[in-house]
């Protein structure tokens, strides 16, 4: 099973996509987390996109295509993956279409999760993250059980630098200029499966179990 997630930052694509990893077995790619852990590790990938990436904008398409060829061919991909945050343009939708021609492969559903612009930056100005394992919490909406250390691994909690109300604010304009025109393009293939990603996770993972047949 190979997935799109899509929505805005803060729609709630690494929260379900915790989920969908636990049930599936299938790994997540996430190409922020794989910047994130390229800038941590200081590699020429991590030197080039840190700069895109305090400001909220996006990292050249060539970078993101190069390394998301890299990944989809490692072993644990054999079964399925889930992408988020991938792809972001028309031009990296059209770079993952090809590689997976070459592939013999194709990309089962696109899952879109639809959140008002209000709603997305609550969420991302009060969204914590694990430093180790990368699993996303909330100071009001998705608390981890103990203050400031995550549920899944006991690490500790971080706000990511990009998720203050400026930043935040740019994102979702670059995501409405450069991101939201793949709605259209997996609509038109076929793909596309909205949802209302306004409602609360279990009711979330709950119609994605519906939709995948878990
Ligand atoms: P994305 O990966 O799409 O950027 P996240 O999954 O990290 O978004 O979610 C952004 C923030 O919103 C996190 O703090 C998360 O805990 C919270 N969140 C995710 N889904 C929901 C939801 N359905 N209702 C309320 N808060 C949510
Ligand atoms: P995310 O973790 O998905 O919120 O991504 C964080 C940041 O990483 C984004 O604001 C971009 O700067 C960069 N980024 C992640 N994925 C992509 C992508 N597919 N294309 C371009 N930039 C990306």
């Amino acid at each position: 099973m190979n997935l799109i997630l899509l929505g805005a930052p803060g729609a709630g694509k690494g929260t379900q996509a915790q989920y969908l990893i636990d049930t599936y077995k299938i790994p997540q790619i996430s190409t922020g987390d794989m910047l994130r852990e390229a800038i941590k590790n200081q590699t020429a990938i991590g030197m080039e996109a840190k700069s895109f990436m305090d400001r909220g904008e996006l990292v050249p398409d060539v970078v993101i295509l190069e390394i998301i060829r890299e990944r989809l061919l490692q072993d644990d991909c054999k079964n399925g993956y889930i992408l988020d945050g991938f792809p972001r343009t028309i031009a990296q939708a059209e770079g993952l279409a090809e590689m997976l021609e070459a592939l013999n492969a194709t990309i089962d559903k696109v899952i879109l999760f639809e959140v008002s612009n209000d709603v997305l930056i609550e969420r991302l100005t009060g969204r914590r993250v694990c430093g180790n394992c990368g699993a996303s919490f909330h100071t009001v909406f998705n608390k981890p059980g103990k203050e400031g250390i995550c549920d899944r691994c006991g690490s500790a909690l971080i706000q990511r630098k990009d998720d203050n109300l400026e930043t935040a604010t740019n994102r979702l304009s670059v995501y409405e200029n450069q991101t939201a025109p793949l709605i259209h393009f997996y609509e038109k293939a076929g793909k596309l499966v909205k949802l209302d990603g306004d409602q609360a996770i279990t009711l979330l993972q709950k119609q994605l179990s519906h939709i995948l047949g878990a």
